[in-house]
């Protein structure tokens, strides 16, 4: 049998990269605090399906899944609305978080993981310089390597020395917290688009969106502030007047849940430990998915420690999982987490403006929400002059738009300066620096 690898929490990465490496001869277990076929949420989940094969998991049946909309974007006058159009070998599914867990773990079953249930992990072990295990309530368990795969609030990320250098704390500007629920259908009514999302609607600073389905209306509210059930009421009345379509009884869901939308963590390595998904905070930082991410995340992340030849799971071999990260997602999702801050930093007023006089586009609304469509819209050069003459006529704006353009170049450049080979000095110089860009 192969080393000992841990992974702590059943996340989406985690599950997917002890496949991998079960498969490679590897003894993984994987502890998860929940209940067996309790996991996941009582909704639907969207993912780019082509990152099922690069962990190399299968397609899940045809009537597990379905081809997601593209989206329609609306700022808060709901005047003009800007739809996505992601081409058609890249559109994401959308499929039930259940289905989604199952079909992971079925796959990871057979690859020989095994899986603790009702485990709650309390943090990591530590000796010296190293992780060799987590503590749990039922005790200290040992490894080769952890894998942190605990979520954004991972206790074993968040007690590791302050020597490491990774991040513990997340701002509250760095996560947002989501109502979601599945409201019956109050009216058979014609929509102006299916599946809306709409930035500070109410003037209320957030996302928002309505997907309108057949026989029930998807509404989720994300806000950068804690909310309660009264102001989803209030909010669900205010959207009710445009949206004749959502009913009042709640038919799924109805849960308060919290997502991380910021730039990647840091540091994601240590001795003996390799953080994965949204507790690296993998997810994209203007919507917030992050299953995809997590996926392409555990091939690069299982190839790292498979070409650890000496079996040593050092910060220095682990730092290839790093290196590989970035340039693969990390560098290009770096940028966009200034697009959120600049979000927050707008108003109401100035996100209207960048919706009607054509400075934000049906290209950008592609590439900010569908990440995987990045490579592939080809932005217009006249699009972009009438944008810079709009945006020249607004000077509050123009200052917020030159100030988050300059803090995407620096984001940018702070990726491209990662060194290259691990030092522990040196990483941690360069982690300040790339920190404070989003300070
Ligand atoms: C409402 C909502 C909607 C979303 N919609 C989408 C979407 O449509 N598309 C998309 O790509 N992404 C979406 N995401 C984000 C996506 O869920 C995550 O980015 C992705 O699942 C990666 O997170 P994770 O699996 O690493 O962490 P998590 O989903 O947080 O999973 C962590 C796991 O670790 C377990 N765990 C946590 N703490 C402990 C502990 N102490 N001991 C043991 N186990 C522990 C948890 O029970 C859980 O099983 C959504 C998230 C939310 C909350």
């Amino acid at each position: 049998m192969g080393k000992k690898i841990i992974v702590a929490g059943l996340g989406h990465g985690g599950i997917a990269a002890a496949a991998i490496l079960a498969r490679a001869g590897f003894d993984v277990t994987v502890y998860e605090q929940k209940k067996e076929g309790t996991l996941g949420y009582d909704w639907t989940d969207i993912f780019a399906p082509d990152a099922l094969g690069i962990a190399g998991m299968s397609m899940p049946s045809k009537d597990k899944f379905e081809y997601k909309e593209d989206m329609t974007f609306f700022g808060p006058s709901m005047k003009k609305g800007l739809r996505q159009h992601v081409p058609e070998d890249k559109l994401e599914i959308k499929m039930e978080r259940r289905d989604i867990y199952e079909h992971f773990i079925k796959h990871a079953v057979e690859c020989g993981v095994k899986i603790e249930y009702e485990c709650k992990v309390l943090g990591p072990v530590i000796l010296g310089n190293r992780v060799v295990g987590i503590k749990t309530e039922k005790g200290d368990i040992y490894g080769d390597l952890i894998i942190d795969s605990c979520g954004m609030n991972s206790p074993v990320r968040m007690n590791l020395p302050e020597e490491f250098g990774i991040e513990k704390e997340v701002a509250r500007n760095e996560k947002i917290t989501i109502y979601r629920a599945f409201f019956n259908k109050a009216s058979d009514e014609a929509v102006e688009a299916k599946f809306k999302v709409m930035l500070f609607a109410g003037g209320e600073l957030g996302v928002n969106w309505i997907a309108s389905e057949n026989d029930h209306t998807d509404l989720l509210m994300g806000r950068f502030e804690d909310f309660d059930i009264k102001h989803v009421e209030e909010f669900a009345d205010y959207l009710r007047k445009t949206n004749p379509r959502l009913g009042t009884e709640i038919i799924r869901g109805g849960q308060f849940v919290e997502i991380p939308v910021r730039q990647p963590l840091s540091v994601m390595v240590a001795d003996g430990y390799a953080a994965i998904g949204d507790c690296a905070f993998m997810t994209v930082p203007l919507i917030g998915s992050g299953i995809a991410n997590s996926l392409k995340a555990s091939r690069i992340l299982a190839n790292a420690v498979i070409a650890d030849k000496k079996q040593s799971f050092t910060a220095e071999t682990l730092w290839k999982y790093q290196q590989g990260y970035y340039k693969e997602l990390g560098a290009g999702l770096a940028p966009l987490a200034c697009g959120k801050l600049l979000l927050l930093n707008l108003t109401p007023e100035e996100v209207d403006y960048l919706f009607e006089k054509g400075i934000m586009t049906e290209d950008l609304m592609t590439i900010g929400a569908d990440f995987t469509g990045l490579g592939s819209v080809n932005i217009d050069p006249r699009a972009l002059i009438n944008q810079a003459k709009q945006v020249c006529q607004d000077p509050e704006l123009l200052k917020k738009l030159i100030a988050c353009g300059v803090n995407m170049g620096k984001a940018v450049a702070a990726c491209a300066m990662m060194p290259k080979k691990w030092n522990a000095k040196r990483v941690r110089s360069w982690a300040k620096v790339y920190e404070f860009v989003y300070k």
